[in-house]
């Protein structure tokens, strides 16, 4: 009784005041679909304002999983130029190609297959099966999560371990409106319970939260390590041109164009004289030594014209080192 007025709680408040999303549209059955999954991809580790205009570029040139499953590469990433972890991008063809084939062309309505699918974990799989099937389902993102970690007071390891997490999403029972469900409570974790400063005047379900009731709002944080690395990268720049090389070295921003790099030890950054940055990328914590040289002619790569580089996708890690090598060296 007490589960089913929860979820009414948040449905009435989502109903008044949930965001007008792209992806939310009233469009053909097919197409919520095909906006669900796109819009998913793009939403792991990214923010729903960053997210919006990407999402309306992707589905107008894009609009079904047909046309994408043969667009080509260098299409898929211009579109995705800026968005970061670009195996979403490669993943998400993957997964056309394999809907279109495996699937006959219409995605899969059951966890397993969605899961099989390239670039589809738990978590995408389960807010699929809540938000284009309807199916009784709640992901568990950030945001849900951190709604459960105030309302339910979970302070010790224990309680915030994945297993107890888990357990915890009981808290909020289930309901026939499965994809509004789902969606509500996100986007109350997103409007409402924020990170910091909580809306809980605004909160549906203050008289339930044990943090409310509390006036303590803290959150405990699992301790995630970056990794620390280091690495030395040659800027090759001759006036207006520069050099890059496909990276098929790292893990990192895979088959894209980076400044030729090596990896280091920490004693040879430590030691080093030249200019120095630190860029965050996924988890790994980078510590950059930048060399600036001219281009030579048994250089290989990829030689760029700087005014004249839309044609190709940079990433935004490139940018920045070219930037911090353009100001300091
Ligand atoms: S009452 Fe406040 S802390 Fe509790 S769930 Fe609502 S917004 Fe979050």
């Amino acid at each position: 009784m007490v589960k089913s007025n929860i979820s009414k709680k948040i449905l009435f408040w989502y109903d008044n005041n949930k965001r007008i999303l792209p992806w939310r549209k009233n469009t053909s059955k097919e197409q919520k679909l095909y906006f669900t999954f796109v819009s998913e991809f793009m939403l792991q580790q990214t923010q729903v304002s960053t997210v919006i205009p990407y999402f309306k570029r992707f589905v107008q040139k894009i609009p079904n999983f047909k046309k994408l499953s043969k667009t080509n590469d260098q299409t898929l990433m211009k579109l995705w130029e800026g968005l970061g972890y670009y195996s979403r991008a490669r993943n998400l063809k993957k997964s056309a190609i394999m809907i279109n084939g495996k699937f006959g062309g219409i995605l899969p309505s059951n966890f397993e297959d969605l899961k099989s699918l390239p670039g589809v974990g738990d978590y995408t799989s389960t807010a699929i099966m809540a938000i284009a099937f309807n199916q009784k389902f709640i992901p568990l993102d950030g945001n849900v999560e951190r709604i459960l970690k105030r309302v339910l007071f979970l302070r010790s390891d224990g309680d915030i371990s994945k297993e107890n997490i888990q357990i915890s999403k009981n808290f909020f029972g289930l309901s026939e409106k499965a994809s509004d469900y789902a969606q509500a409570i996100m986007e109350l974790g997103a409007l409402v319970c924020r990170p910091t400063s909580p809306l809980c005047e605004k909160c549906p379900i203050s008289m339930n939260c044990i943090s409310y009731k509390r006036k303590d709002f803290f959150l405990i944080k699992k301790t995630k390590k970056n990794k620390i690395k280091y690495f030395e990268a040659n800027i090759y720049i001759n006036e207006n041109k520069m050099l890059l090389v496909r990276n098929k070295k790292f893990n990192f921003l895979k088959n894209l164009l980076i400044f030729p790099m090596n990896e280091i030890d920490k004693s040879k950054f430590n030691s080093s004289a030249k200019v120095k940055t630190k860029i965050k990328i996924s988890n790994i914590d980078m510590n950059i030594v930048i060399n600036k040289n001219k281009i030579k002619s048994t250089n290989k790569g990829v030689i760029l014209n700087r005014k004249n580089i839309t044609s190709e996708v940079i990433p935004s890690f490139t940018k920045k080192l070219f930037r911090v090598a353009s100001s300091n060296v």
